[in-house]
């Protein structure tokens, strides 16, 4: 892939007359705004390992999963900046961090196929928008910095790929 081929796959593109705007996104400084056309995440998770309490200055990371296809970009496209957690490159290499290069606000994990968002940055209405966003378990809980006694599943690292744990 050529190094601006990712400006014409989605999610990187304007939303056009077929896609339904649902839900806003925006970060920080308000240079990066996006649109789903889905109320509701495949999944959404809180991770507790030490890359995303590193990367994000957090206790622990909560991401919500999309398809690509189900998100579009109103602006900011040229605002973006990617990392690669494993090469610790800064070109759009997936799977990748996406930000705002103008306030830092971390966007989305990017994977192949599916967009990781933060759903910290998305628009709420109201109580039941946001409830379609509850976190399903956590995953790498061993890592934790802050115990969850919340009663949602806790892996040891990604759910149903490793072990089950207590906890406290
Ligand atoms: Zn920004
Ligand atoms: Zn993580």
């Amino acid at each position: 892939m050529s190094d601006q081929a990712w400006k014409t796959k989605p999610p990187y593109q304007k939303p056009d007359q077929s896609f339904n705007k649902v839900l806003q996104g925006a970060c920080h400084c308000g240079q990066v705004k996006y649109w789903l056309s889905k109320d509701s995440p495949l999944a959404s998770k809180y991770c507790h390992c030490n890359d995303c309490k590193v990367i994000h200055g957090a206790p622990f990371q909560w991401a919500a999963i999309f398809h690509k296809s189900n998100m579009a970009f109103e602006n900011g496209i040229e605002n973006l900046r990617f990392y690669n957690s494993g090469s610790k490159s800064l070109e759009h290499e997936l799977p990748c961090k996406v930000s705002c290069s103008q306030c830092g606000t971390l966007i989305m994990d990017e994977g192949r196929n599916m967009a990781l968002l933060f759903p910290t940055l998305l628009l709420f209405q109201n109580e039941t928008q946001k409830k379609k966003f509850e976190v399903q378990c956590h995953i790498f809980y061993p890592q934790r910095v802050v115990d969850l006694p919340d009663g949602k599943p806790k892996w040891t690292g990604l759910d149903g790929k490793s072990e089950l744990v207590d906890e406290i």
